[in-house]
């Protein structure tokens, strides 16, 4: 009796340790080809401007799909700090394209977007993108314009990429994001960035609120509606997870609340500055940080602050590349010089990434994600991680966290 109770024991705990073995076996095999994944940036889309006008492409997202009440930016809100943040996973403070131009003391070179000498030095690009991430582990990838992908990086270059140009029209490009999709297995991508300029334009121009915002998101929506049309035609088409983002929102500016940094402190004092409307560095001559700081701290509408006390809550301090001095406009203010002006008439982006104006958007739709999900508000450190995971790859290491986001997948 008694070597019967230990033989059916034995047994017992043989089937449960092969279960176990057969389990995990099965969680580390891929059950299914490795899935595609597409994100598209829509520069400067805020939040809410999907419930502007009439959308019915992101409503078809929104309902099959993934959609964020909103994605909160990392500081600055500017375009080339969010677009490489969204790539890498780091803060702007950490992957150190602090701002759209700035100067980078450990390679004694400066940076500004439109000068294509700098777009294209890999040496000013920190951190990995997730093409980099990718191609580095064998997976191919393409990018249509995004911020870092026209320099080599670690490295690495997406294995299909272009030369920024503002002006090429938009359905060209998803043509050609279509026939990247539709190349034979071993040549296709299987991570496509692309990119869109048109809200931040219209939105500068003409502000948030504008009858020309409501125009232009809706042609966007028809944009979205003929990428999908297409990508529907395509053999991959149930592999592919269409990811929609945008870098940040946009804030109205109120007419009248302008600041002249030269009617609050003595030009001299500084050496020199970057950025305007509302975000600003500035480097100050020896000894004369103090003089600016008292001077600009007592300006209604005007945040500064010295470099050792910029909040820890921006992540920012820690970069050399960071100027003595950090100058953020609030709501509706402008922040320039005279010989500047304000450039925007009205709208911008740039004030602290907290603020909502500032929140851009986050749809995803596809295989991997949850149908008809409200993601609530995501964090654009997140997405680094989420395409890693979609991709069956190994990411680097980074700043998001990784439950954040994860919840936007199927189980
Ligand atoms: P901003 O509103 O100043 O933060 O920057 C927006 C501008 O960045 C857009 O008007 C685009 O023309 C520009 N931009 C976006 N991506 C690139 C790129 N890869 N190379 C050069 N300029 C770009
Ligand atoms: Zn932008
Ligand atoms: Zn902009």
């Amino acid at each position: 009796m008694k070597k019967t109770i230990i033989i059916i024991l034995a047994v017992l705990a043989l089937i449960v340790l092969l279960q176990d073995f057969f389990l995990k076996k099965k969680k580390n095999t891929p059950l299914s080809p490795r899935p595609y994944v597409v994100m598209l940036s829509l520069d400067g889309f805020r939040w809410d401007y999907q419930d502007k006008t009439e959308t019915p492409n992101l409503d078809f997202l929104t309902k099959n799909g993934v959609k964020a009440d909103g994605l909160q930016p990392a500081f600055p809100s500017k375009t080339f700090p969010n677009h490489y943040t969204i790539a890498t996973g780091l803060y702007p403070g950490n992957h150190e394209l602090i701002s759209n131009s700035f100067y980078a003391p450990d390679i004694n070179n400066h940076y500004t977007m439109g000068d294509r000498s700098k777009v294209e030095n890999g040496k000013f690009y920190k951190g990995e993108p997730i093409w980099v991430t990718a191609e580095a582990q064998r997976v191919k990838t393409a990018s249509y314009f995004w911020v870092g992908s026209e320099a080599k990086i670690k490295g690495y270059q997406p294995t299909y990429w272009k030369k920024y140009d503002h002006n090429f029209p938009y359905e060209q490009r998803i043509d050609s994001v279509i026939n990247w999709l539709e190349k034979p297995y071993g040549e296709r991508p299987h991570l496509v960035t692309w990119y869109l300029d048109q809200t931040d334009g219209v939105g500068h121009k003409f502000g948030p609120d504008s009858p020309e915002i409501k125009t232009s998101v809706h042609y966007l929506d028809s944009i979205v509606g003929i990428f999908i049309n297409k990508l529907n035609s395509t053999k991959i088409k149930d592999s592919v997870n269409f990811i929609i983002v945008s870098d940040h929102g946009m804030g109205a500016l109120t007419e009248g609340k302008t600041i002249y940094l030269e009617e609050h402190m003595n030009l001299n004092w500084m050496d020199t500055s970057f950025g305007k409307n509302p975000f600003a560095l500035i480097d100050a001559k020896e000894d004369c940080a103090d003089s600016i700081i008292n001077s600009l701290k007592k300006i209604e509408g005007l945040s500064v602050w010295k470099k050792e006390d910029i909040p820890e809550r921006f992540h920012y301090k820690q970069s050399k590349r960071v100027s003595d001095i950090v100058v953020v406009a609030d709501s509706g203010w402008t922040v320039t010089y005279k010989n500047k002006g304000r450039s925007y008439t009205g709208g911008t982006h740039g004030y602290d990434n907290t603020n909502k104006d500032m929140y851009g958007i986050f749809y995803g739709i596809g295989p991997n994600f949850k149908t008809n999900y409200n993601a609530g508000t995501l964090y654009n450190v997140d997405i680094y991680n989420l395409i890693a995971n979609i991709l069956e790859i190994k990411p680097a290491p980074n700043d998001g966290t990784p439950e954040n986001i994860f919840h936007v997948l199927k189980e």
